[in-house]
């Protein structure tokens, strides 16, 4: 598959209070099934681009959330301060790191996961892509070894 990554890319928070700029090409793209990201998009599994933290410039107020959702598999989530959607979230092991819901990016029509990860959570309805591979738990960018 041959998709252009336009870099620098825009995005933001759905009110629009927090703006980000990313401006490296991804390091990652994955479709993330932890029950962090099942509940904070309301959906089977969220679509993370994992980019350099160094790389991604943020303009509005960030809040950590009120509550962390059990079993999320991400270090530290910022919300909009004013809508609270989760715009970053960064994980335990990897500093340098960090994951964007690419549902936040203006044009998200480049996006294409190469791996399905913790998948140990996987909802049983929902039908995977059989053509990228499946990682159990986390993947070696974000500090973990596949399974
Ligand atoms: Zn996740
Ligand atoms: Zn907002």
């Amino acid at each position: 598959m041959q998709l252009s990554i336009p870099v620098p890319f825009d995005g933001g928070c759905p009110c629009g209070a927090v703006r980000f700029r990313g401006e490296a090409v991804p390091v990652a793209m994955y479709n993330c099934h932890c029950p962090g990201c099942q509940k904070l998009s309301g959906a089977p599994f969220a679509p993370l681009v994992v980019l350099p933290l160094a790389r991604v410039r943020m303009t509005g107020d960030l809040k950590r959330p009120a509550q962390a959702v059990r079993d999320d598999k991400h270090g530290e989530r910022f919300c909009c301060a004013r809508c609270g959607f989760p715009v970053l979230a960064r994980s335990d092991a990897q500093a340098e790191v960090c994951m964007l819901n690419v549902m936040s990016v203006d044009d998200p029509s480049w996006f294409h996961p190469v791996a399905d990860i913790w998948t140990a959570y996987a909802q049983p309805w929902v039908r995977l892509d059989r053509h990228i591979p499946k990682v159990h738990k986390s993947p070696p960018v974000l500090g973990g070894e596949v399974v």
